[in-house]
């Protein structure tokens, strides 16, 4: 893959490069109920099968009418009503209204609707206290998509915003792109399960929690292999499982200096890798490469770092594989530092921060503190990322900084 040849560190962005050029989006699709669409991604443009609306029908409560007849007389006889889905049918007479309901067909040769409130009514005569504009209150056939119309282009995850639209042009069945699988386990003979006791030099396995939960929100199919020991056979078995269930497998630790020498040695054998350090912060060690067909990428063991490389690196990968071409990374906005930000040129920093809109109406953006690689309470604190430039050092209280407020995946 080239990318062991780097010298230094290699930039956020050059990382991301190389990750999507080695990422094919996934060619099965599959075939969903719209009950079940939520959250899947169109393998194909869908296409509108019917006009919306499918007939020109009224956007007030009032009174159908052709505007030429009030040149005469504001006075108009009622000939009828249009109700929504009992359409007023036939012939009505020069000089005569039709009463007709929001969503109601507008009668054949009616070409405007009064609203109720600009009338007086006395039995049957309906007195219009205002003039009408051709069209007006009409909301015409093919207003909304007319038939045929590419509605929700291919590649679009759908959300609450496209379900109903598919239910509205009457779709009850999506082809969409089959759901990228990834297995991940937990390396470290240190970690323990929650609910087992701790021994002296062990910690819970946090990482695995943080990997499930945010390949959840990215939509993938979890498939959860539990901690493997630093034991190069454990390990191995691992690998070979994971690639041959998964399409991607994500690991956490065992990729720092000394112990990514297992990891190397297994995946020299069973596939290709490269091991990088990326100028960031947290996540700088961080392993790339294919185990049997299926993609690796290797977190480090801390569990910011987890975090950070998943949101930064894996999610745009993970975006490519399940076919969402729409995908774009989280907005990113310019604040005020109304704090001091700490920081050292040469890694771009992911630094846990608060932003707010302040008494003056400025947007300002403060450290959560303790931004320790390890330090996840500072996490659930935070509301965005501040993302502090590679070659940036100490920011000062007013300083402007890029900040990626938490989207969808980290909430
Ligand atoms: P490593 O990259 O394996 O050297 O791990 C770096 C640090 O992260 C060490 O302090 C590990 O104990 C910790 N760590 C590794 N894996 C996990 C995990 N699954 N959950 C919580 N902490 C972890
Ligand atoms: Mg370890």
């Amino acid at each position: 893959m080239g990318c062991c040849d780097t010298p230094g560190l290699m930039p956020v962005s050059s990382a991301i490069d190389i990750l999507l050029d080695n990422t094919s989006p996934l060619t099965q699709t599959e075939i969903v109920s719209l009950v079940d669409a939520q959250n899947r991604i169109t393998s194909e443009d869908i296409r509108s099968p019917i006009n919306v609306p499918p007939f020109a029908n009224s956007a007030m409560d009032g009174y159908a009418l052709r505007c030429a007849d009030l040149n005469n007389n504001m006075t108009l006889r009622l000939a009828g009503k249009s109700f929504a889905g009992i359409p007023f049918e036939g012939e009505w007479p020069a000089g005569s209204c039709i009463r007709i309901m929001t969503g109601a067909e507008v009668p054949v040769g009616a070409d405007a609707v009064i609203m109720q409130e600009q009338t007086t009514v006395n039995g049957d005569d309906i007195t219009f206290t205002h003039t009408a504009e051709l069209q007006q209150n009409i909301r015409p056939i093919g207003n909304d998509v007319e038939a045929g119309d590419v509605v929700i282009p291919k590649g679009t995850l759908l959300t609450p915003r496209e379900v109903p639209m598919l239910a509205t042009l009457g779709i009850g069945t999506v082809t969409v792109m089959r759901r990228p699988k990834v297995a991940f386990f937990s390396t470290g003979d240190e970690l323990r399960q929650v609910g087992e006791a701790l021994g002296k030099g062990e910690i819970y396995d946090s990482n695995r929690y943080t990997i499930r939960a945010m390949l959840e929100k990215m939509h993938c199919e979890a498939i959860d292999l539990g901690v493997v020991p630093d034991c190069p056979e454990q390990l191995r078995n691992a690998f070979l499982k994971a690639a041959s269930e998964a399409d991607v497998i994500v690991t956490s630790g065992g990729v720092s200096v000394g112990e990514a020498d297992y990891t190397k040695d297994i995946l020299d054998q069973e596939g290709e890798v490269g091991f990088w350090k990326i100028a960031i912060k947290p996540g700088k060690p961080f392993a790339f490469g294919k185990v049997k067909g299926a993609l690796f990428c290797g977190l480090p063991g801390n569990p910011v770092s987890v975090l950070v490389t998943l949101h930064v690196l894996v999610q745009p990968l993970l975006a490519k594989l399940a076919g969402h071409t729409q995908w774009q990374p989280t907005i990113t906005l310019s604040a005020k530092a109304e704090t001091r930000f700490r920081k050292s040129p040469g890694r771009a920093d992911y630094q846990r921060a608060v932003y707010r809109i302040n008494e003056q109406g400025e947007l300002v953006v403060a450290t959560t503190g303790n931004q320790g690689s390890g330090a996840f309470s500072s996490l659930s604190i935070a509301n965005c990322f501040a993302v502090l430039e590679q070659d940036r050092g100490h920011i000062d209280v007013g300083e402007n900084v890029t900040i990626e407020p938490f989207g969808t995946v980290l909430n």
